[in-house]
């Protein structure tokens, strides 16, 4: 079985989502995983935002736009299909009242996340009956039935893998099985989501679930590139991936990939497909287990980055003084990305600054504490250590312009990271593309 995951901008317009038809019929059996239609889930955040400032009249003119949304997409996606038009738009009027009815009285937490399902609840609903109409074999599995987080808030493995397979087993001759990404139930059986983004994590969890031949990831650009496309002129995309190097791209600041999805696919083994929906026919990126070595892949940057140094003669010589610092990042539940040390100092960086000021001033107790703000990590992802040479050579060599704040090198064999002031990174990632990749 496939998996094929499209994303919002893929179903974002009515002709989209008919042209995702034609990407999806085929004699083998796909399990498909949609998100909301682009913009929806902001728009659901938005009127959450209203609910939480007591808003309510604001919140209700949000729903009724949003409805009106989804009935303008259904009259031109089904212009011929009367009936479905007016099952559908009897289907969009219950998920609108059910937000509606949220705006009556105290609004929770729990009703947060049922607002935020909706999106997703309605798009897949779109979708089945389009496919319906056009003569498909297809069936709906509700992602509430089956996707579920455990009490550390992770997917739980074991309950997903159960009950879907128990929901697909009575569907063994369906050719098109649809489903939602994004949406699941907490430890509590409450309806929760996989975070913004979270639809290629449903995805990968689900190939992971049900032992998939591949996944399918299905966006409006061709594959991971080899650079930021946003900031330099030209870039290229990347043939095929490790799922490693995937990762450290992913994070720090790939747009294409929710970081998290990368793990269930490469922990079952199960390639990864990048594809683009506009150009159904080009290649696209694969990720997967192996690696073609010994090159420089792709260079990612992650802005809004905050660089703190701890300076102590203490450190000299001391064990256990490392442990005291990382143990103030894990107390506020701040995490780490780049980290470098001498004998005398360790300088480290966040992206998360909720806590900055309680983690500066517990960190004085152990030296002098000097935080900077707007830095850049450039990630410079491939395949380094080993018998490799030169590599290294080569980032600083085009780098040697800028100045660096960090280096990081041999924390994983896939990456190379430097911190520098944002304000060089355009300079940074130019330099890089031309020198290592010769583009401009
Ligand atoms: N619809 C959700 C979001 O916009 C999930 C997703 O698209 O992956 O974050
Ligand atoms: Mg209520």
């Amino acid at each position: 079985m496939i998996v094929q995951k499209f994303g919002g901008t893929s179903v974002g317009k009515p002709s989209r989502m008919a042209s995702i038809l034609n990407i999806v019929s085929s004699s083998e059996q796909k399990l498909i995983v949609l998100s909301a239609l682009s913009g929806v889930t902001n728009s659901l955040v938005a009127i959450n935002e209203l609910l939480h400032k007591g808003e309510k009249n604001e919140a209700r003119q949000k729903i009724k736009e949003l409805e009106n949304h989804h009935i303008q997409f259904v009259d031109e996606l089904f212009s011929g299909f009367p009936e479905q038009i007016d099952e559908l738009k009897k289907i969009i009027a219950s998920h609108a009242k059910y937000m509606h009815d949220f705006t009556l009285d105290m609004f929770t937490w729990n009703e947060e996340k049922a607002i935020l399902a909706q999106g997703e609840l309605l798009s897949t609903a779109i979708f089945f009956h389009y496919a319906k109409a056009k003569g498909h074999d297809v069936f709906f599995i509700n992602a509430l039935d089956f996707m579920r987080t455990d009490k550390d808030v992770e997917p739980d493995y074991y309950y997903i893998k159960h009950n879907l397979n128990k929901e697909l087993d009575n569907l063994k001759n369906k050719q098109l099985v649809i489903t939602q990404g994004y949406i699941c139930r907490n430890v509590y059986g409450e309806i929760d989501n996989l975070r913004r983004g979270g639809s290629d994590y449903s995805a990968s969890l689900i190939g992971a679930a049900i032992g998939a031949s591949e996944i399918q990831i299905w966006t409006d650009i061709d594959g991971m590139h080899n650079n930021d496309p946003r900031v330099v002129a030209q870039t290229k995309p990347v043939r095929q991936i490790s799922f490693d190097e995937a990762a450290e791209l992913a994070y720090f600041g790939a747009k294409i990939l929710h970081p998290s999805s990368i793990r269930p696919a490469q922990e079952y083994g199960i390639p990864v497909w990048l594809k683009n929906t506009l150009q159904p026919t080009d290649e696209g990126t694969l990720i997967s287990a192996s690696s073609d070595g010994n090159q420089i892949k792709a260079i990612a940057a992650k802005d809004g980055i905050t660089a703190i140094k701890i300076k102590s003669g203490r450190m000299l010589l001391a064990y256990g003084f490392l442990r005291k610092v990382f143990e103030v990042f894990e107390r506020y539940k701040t995490s780490i990305d780049m980290i470098t040390t001498s004998e005398v100092a360790v300088s480290l960086t966040i992206d998360d600054t909720t806590h900055i000021k309680e983690i500066e001033q517990e960190l004085k107790q152990y030296g002098l504490v000097e935080v900077e703000h707007n830095k850049s990590i450039i990630c410079i992802v491939g395949d380094f250590l080993g018998e490799s040479k030169g590599y290294a050579h080569k980032v600083f060599d085009a780098l040697k312009e800028i100045p660096l704040r960090m280096i990081s090198y041999g924390g994983s064999k896939n990456n190379i990271s430097v911190l520098i002031e944002s304000e060089f990174k355009k300079e940074a990632l130019t330099a890089l593309n031309r020198s290592i990749f010769h583009l401009n």
